[in-house]
């Protein structure tokens, strides 16, 4: 499954939240039999949909979507020179399908601060510029060899010209990501080969102080810092918190914050768009859950997910939507009105597809 990799200077908060992330129980409730590394944590998808279907099926289980999480340690000055844990870390951060950076906001006297100063600007500065300049090592070594390899291969011309303009960019000092290169575009794709780390999504955890939770101008100016990529705001500590208080006192301690939900469920659903992940729903008396899909999945595709068999015998999906199925209440009505669809194998997945697969063993 896809992993968001981890990472943060030193002193940041990384481990008070990852931490949280591996004591948040939806593995152990959901999966008890499932083993996990130790540097992997996992958090539920958030989805206030599953609880309403569950009503209606009267399902004994829930199963929300999950993303997982990996500790990535080792970030500092100097990294992409094969400094502290540099090549360790290089390649941790490779084998990662998005990167979150932790953000130190919060003052504390009591916590050192490795550059001397709380300045969420210059620790992004700083991790991007080791990012950028391991990007540009691997660029720097491309353009060589795709030079040769262009003049008898004609596919390279293109690798060759993508890789000159990602050069460009990064020597600005700029991710690629930044600059809309990303996987799935067409930049992007011609750049797979050489496994650049800032064509990956980005996302930023700010680690802030409890009244800067509800700081809109604050959150404004981190959010302007770092768009397009996505920003949360949490307290780390507090979600350490959380994670041991239950559900209604968590959700005092939440709605005395001005918080709705939990950071660590927003760092779900976030991390999980991140991805460009969607889920679907199946229901029933034994469970509701929510299935993992790419965004554009087919509904063979979306078979597969649930099993192999399901997608090689695929014959139909009846899928009724969401809103549907609540407005009528249950399937027969669903179906009685005319709302149950029958798709076949070129239907593309909707967000809110409640699924039922049809298929030959
Ligand atoms: P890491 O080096 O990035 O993994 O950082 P740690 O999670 O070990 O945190 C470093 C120190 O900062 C620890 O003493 C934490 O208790 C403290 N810390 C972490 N998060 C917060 C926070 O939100 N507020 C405050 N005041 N301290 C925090």
């Amino acid at each position: 499954s896809l992993t968001i990799g981890i990472v943060g200077l030193p002193n940041v908060g990384k481990s008070t939240l990852f931490n949280a992330l591996t004591k948040n129980d939806v593995l152990a409730a959901n999966y008890p039999f499932a083993t996990i590394e130790p540097n992997v944590g996992v958090v539920g998808v958030p989805d206030p949909r599953l609880n309403v279907l569950a009503g209606i099926f009267g399902s004994q289980k829930i199963l929300p979507a999950t993303v997982d999480f990996v500790d990535i340690a080792g970030i500092v000055r100097g990294a992409s020179e094969g400094e502290g844990l540099g090549n360790k870390f290089l390649a941790n951060i490779r084998e990662s399908d998005a990167i979150c950076q932790v953000i130190r906001a919060f003052k504390d006297e009591n916590v050192v601060h490795v550059d001397g100063k709380v300045s969420p600007k210059d620790d992004i500065e700083t991790i991007n510029t080791e990012l950028i300049l391991a990007d540009l090592q691997s660029v720097e070594k491309a353009v060589p060899r795709l030079t040769k390899e262009s003049r008898l291969q004609k596919e390279k011309v293109a690798v060759l010209a993508a890789v000159e303009k990602a050069q460009k960019i990064l020597e600005s000092g700029e991710t690629l990501f930044s600059a809309g290169i990303t996987k799935g575009t067409e930049q992007g794709d011609l750049l797979h080969e050489l496994h650049l780390l800032t064509t990956k999504p980005f996302l930023y955890v700010f680690n802030v102080d409890e009244d800067e939770l509800v700081d809109e101008d604050f959150k404004n100016e981190q959010r302007a810092l770092v768009a397009p990529a996505e920003a949360i705001f949490l307290n780390a500590k507090i979600e350490s918190e959380l994670i041991e208080l239950d559900d209604d006192e968590a959700l005092e301690l939440l709605q005395s914050m001005g918080q709705e939900e939990p950071g660590l469920a927003t760092l779900g659903r976030v991390g999980f768009d991140t991805l460009g992940l969607q889920t679907y729903l199946t229901a029933g008396p034994k469970e509701t859950r929510a299935w993992t899909i790419p965004k554009g999945a087919t509904a063979p595709e979306a078979a597969g997910v649930i099993h192999t068999d399901f997608q090689k015998g695929f014959i139909k999906a009846e899928i009724i939507s969401f809103a549907d199925l609540v407005e009528t209440g249950s399937v027969a009505e669903a179906r009685a009105k005319g709302k149950a669809r029958m798709e076949g194998k070129e239907y593309v997945m909707q967000d809110g597809d409640v699924v039922e697969f049809r298929f030959n063993v």
